[in-house]
């Protein structure tokens, strides 16, 4: 069981440390070997992804990554940006397919800035096709165009690609409480079109699934109007980046959110869903339990270990009825801690 360690930039090192001594403390034979991405990369061999870490990334089983990204690189030309380095190992792994839940711990209702009644109790699941779309499409660029600059980017999906990523949705729905909201913009957009008719066409191998359409303006509004009614939804690269996102931010933190990204033989790469904090970067107060649920999802969809991936989160969700939180879930009357402590006390939950 290899996992390649990218502890990133920003607040990155500082949670994938916590992740890792959770990794530790369950006693199995894990070989874990860290690698640079990100600005880190960038600084010490001027590639975002070097290859050192390709190799290590395409040997292993399992990829655990913080997070990447700051103020530092922001000016760089874009090949050499942060951010090119995480595009580029999705892609160079063939991680087409990001899971990522939406899950309201009872303990942590307040910190929604939805009602409780609205949110309380949620638990819904976004898979988001992660390698095609607007953000790999061709051509691309910014040209002169009668006399003044035009941007232009390619919205692009095969029917192959839709398929794929169809087929986890469904297969992920029948495991849960088996509906399927499938959400594009199929009336301005061709493309989505296509992918409208292709998710109707394996709906077919379905038959226990029940599949549903909403265009993407209006599942942004149902996310924060009745969020509850959803179970999974899946969409393309663009809208599931921010429909994660609006859906992240009704269970209160983005330091509670884990994410898998899966190629079609169950190697992943496991993350949590928020960025490198840079405004916090360092101070040892980051929340460190989207990188150890991150971790969990790695024990249950790359390693087929589900008892050991509930242990970690149960051990998550005793630490928060205990009232330990990091800054961005604390309110008063609870009793706040600093990153480490967080990974010490999921430690002290685990044994
Ligand atoms: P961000 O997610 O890094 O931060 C948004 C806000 O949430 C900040 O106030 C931050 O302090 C807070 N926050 C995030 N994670 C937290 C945690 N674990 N505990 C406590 N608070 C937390 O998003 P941003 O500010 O838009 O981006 C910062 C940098 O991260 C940028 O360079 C961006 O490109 C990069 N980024 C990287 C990834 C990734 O590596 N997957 C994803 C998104 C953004």
């Amino acid at each position: 069981m290899k996992i390649c360690v990218l502890p990133g930039d920003g607040i990155g090192p500082e949670i994938t440390a916590e992740a890792v001594r959770v990794l530790k403390a369950l006693g199995l034979k894990f070989e874990m070997e860290e690698a640079l991405l990100g600005g880190g990369a960038v600084d010490a061999t001027g590639n975002p992804y070097p290859e050192a870490t390709q190799k290590l990334a395409r040997e292993a089983d399992a990829v655990l990554l913080g997070a990447v990204g700051g103020p530092k690189w922001d000016a760089l030309p874009r090949e050499q940006r942060p951010e090119r380095g995480l595009l580029g190992i999705r892609k160079d792994l063939n991680l087409f397919a990001n899971l990522r839940p939406a899950i309201l711990y009872p303990e942590l209702a307040n910190a929604s800035t939805l009602k409780p009644e609205v949110v309380a109790g949620l638990d819904i699941l976004i898979i988001r096709e992660l390698t095609g779309d607007i953000y790999f499409g061709q051509p691309r660029g910014v040209r002169e165009e009668n006399g003044e600059r035009v941007g232009f980017n390619t919205m692009v999906y095969s029917e192959s690609e839709i398929r794929r990523i169809g087929h986890v949705a469904f297969q992920a729905a029948q495991k849960r409480n088996k509906r399927l909201c499938s959400v594009d913009k199929m009336n301005v957009l061709e493309c989505t079109q296509l992918w409208r008719d292709v998710m109707i066409e394996i709906a077919h191998d379905y038959p226990d699934v029940e599949l549903s359409h909403m265009l993407v303006d209006n599942a942004a509004m149902q996310l924060v109007k009745a969020p509850k009614q959803f179970d999974v939804m899946v969409t393309g690269n663009m809208f599931g980046d921010i429909l994660s996102d609006e859906a992240s931010m009704l269970t209160g933190s983005i330091g509670m959110l884990p994410s898998a990204s899966l190629d079609d033989k169950n190697k992943g790469l496991y993350e949590p869903s928020h960025g490198s904090a840079p405004d916090i970067a360092g101070k040892g107060i980051a929340n460190p339990l989207a990188t150890i649920l991150s971790a969990a999802m790695m024990l249950r969809y790359t390693f087929g270990l589900e008892a050991e991936a509930l242990r970690v989160e149960s051990a998550v969700k005793k630490v928060l009825a205990q009232g330990y939180r990091t800054g961005d879930i604390y309110e008063r009357g609870t009793s706040k801690v600093g990153t480490k402590e967080m990974g010490d006390v999921v430690l002290a939950a685990l044994a």
